[in-house]
């Protein structure tokens, strides 16, 4: 008998927590941070309290009530023992994007994690580079203790010769040695990281035989999954047919042929299609660049490598060279441990005006990345028309020390879909105003009696499947069962297909 039971991503963008059992052993697809849950009561400076471990989750349901977390998670004030506890054997992650792994670091430290070599170090560099919140520190994690004085209260153990615990791995792929000494490598100074166990899908059981394969989308590293068991089940994960990597998807989707039960991501059933695709974006962008005086600024989100790509590509067509931050430039290196590739040759590093430097930046980006790549404001402000800057919103505090007197911004990054970042855009056009930047991508326009941003396609490409595309899928997999997830019109499936399940989440579909 094989059960799926969606906790938490059925009828949401993300948040996805599928559980899938047989035998009484099971693992989950994903356990990724539900934004539109946490966004119903928390915001910007309102968020978890990592002191009272998962005392928050729990209470406002942000996670599922279960007995599958972390020990040292629990404050003595709240007792999970009362809630089921499920035999979970192992989380496969599909890619290294919040909604999909944001609670993971939340599970029990035993429960061993199944993801790309890419999607790991990408993990481990993100955690690395940001002040992790309890539930995203997946690589490796402090251990909280309970407070001397109040033992509802945890702290990190910050206890001399105590080390930071790495999480047991198994990879869908073989590793290289760079891989492992880079999951060992602490970037704090006074605390080591203990290896938790590291092997790969062919030298490790799992419950179910589980195969593995690389999609395309926006994120590298990103996975699908088929389990085979009593049943065969097909999980997409996130993915595309439109970027440089759809050839890998449709390998996937013709693996997956006869699957009895399909866990399809549904992301765009919300929308209608629009013809796009990253070589569109290519070719949009290169005009626009091409077009330009002065400094240029490219817009997109900082773990697209793809689009990473296309602007570098744009950059020496055009012959200018791309400057990306620091942190950029770990991860591609924290990548380039997974693949061989190295990413960050001919690309510069910005060299912020700041105080503090961390330790990542210090010691390990230097180690990797010559002195000569780093370049500092003034020389930008000098040579204007040599550079294209990846910069977003969040960095045009910058540019008051790069100074340009005019240039071109592409915003090549998803549109607005709600009103709150709306704003970011108003805003952003106040800075790009400041310093006579043309803008390619969105406008400012009086809609409905106040400002508002207004999107021009061909700038983006979307890391999701189209209506179209989901169809082929569907229809090439033939599969008995079709479970939409990860989607806000779960009933678009229902509509187009007779065989698709709806589940709720908490529901179960049972073979
Ligand atoms: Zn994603």
């Amino acid at each position: 008998m094989t059960k799926v039971r969606v906790y938490d991503g059925a009828e949401t963008i993300g948040g996805n927590k599928i559980y899938v059992e047989e035998n009484k052993k099971g693992v989950f697809l994903d356990f990724g941070m539900n934004f539109a849950k946490y966004k119903v009561y928390y915001q910007e400076f309102l968020f978890d309290r990592s002191a009272r471990g998962i005392y928050d989750h729990i209470s406002l349901e942000l996670i599922p009530r279960l007995n599958i977390y972390r020990k040292d998670l629990i404050p003595s004030d709240l007792d999970i023992s009362i809630f089921p506890s499920l035999n979970v054997e192992a989380v496969l992650l599909s890619h290294a994007h919040m909604d999909h792994f944001g609670n993971m670091g939340l599970l029990d430290e035993n429960i061993p994690i199944i993801a790309s070599p890419s999607t790991l170090m990408l993990l481990k560099a993100i955690l690395d580079t940001s002040s992790a919140k309890v539930g995203s520190d997946v690589a490796y994690f402090s251990e909280r203790l309970p407070d001397d004085k109040d033992d509802r209260v945890l702290k990190a153990d910050r206890r001399k010769l105590s080390k930071y615990k790495g999480r047991n791995f198994i990879c869908t792929k073989g590793f290289s040695e760079p891989f492992k000494e880079f999951i060992l490598t602490s970037v704090k100074k006074q605390k080591q990281i203990e290896a938790g166990h590291i092997c790969t899908i062919d030298d490790c059981s799992t419950p179910f035989e589980i195969k593995a394969f690389e999609v395309d989308h926006s994120i590298y590293g990103s996975t699908a999954y088929i389990l085979e068991g009593d049943s065969t089940i097909a999980y997409t994960g996130d993915f595309r047919l439109h970027g440089k990597r759809a050839e890998k998807s449709r390998k996937f989707i013709n693996e997956a042929k006869n699957a009895s039960i399909l866990i399809i991501e549904g992301t765009r059933t919300s929308r209608k299609d629009i013809n796009e695709s990253e070589e569109m974006v290519f070719r949009n962008c290169l005009e626009a660049v091409e077009e330009s005086k002065g400094l240029v600024i490219a817009d997109f989100s900082a773990r697209n490598f793809e689009r990473l790509e296309t602007f570098k590509e744009i950059a020496s067509k055009v012959g200018r060279t791309l400057i990306i931050s620091a942190k950029d430039a770990y991860l591609l290196k924290a990548l380039e441990k997974a693949d061989g590739v190295d990413r960050t040759k001919d690309i510069l590093i910005y060299k912020e005006l700041k105080a503090v430097r961390y330790n990542w930046e210090k010691e390990y980006l230097k180690k990797e990345i010559n002195e000569t790549a780093f370049i500092d404001p003034t020389r930008i402000s000098s040579e204007q028309d040599k550079y294209l800057l990846c910069f977003s919103l969040y960095d045009m505090k910058h540019l008051l020390d790069i100074r340009p007197e005019y240039g071109t911004y592409v915003y090549s990054s998803s549109e607005a879909f709600e009103e709150e970042s709306e704003y970011d855009f108003i805003r952003l056009s106040k800075w790009l105003e400041a310093f006579n930047f043309k803008i390619y991508g969105y406008e400012i326009l009086e809609q409905e009696g106040r400002d508002k941003p207004n999107f021009i396609k061909g700038y983006h490409a979307s890391g999701h499947v189209s209506q179209n595309e989901i169809r082929w899928a569907i229809e090439t997999i033939d599969p008995d069962v079709i479970i939409p997830v990860h989607t806000q019109n779960p009933e678009w499936f229902a509509n187009n297909f007779y065989n698709t399940v709806l589940l709720k989440d908490g529901q179960t579909h049972t073979l």
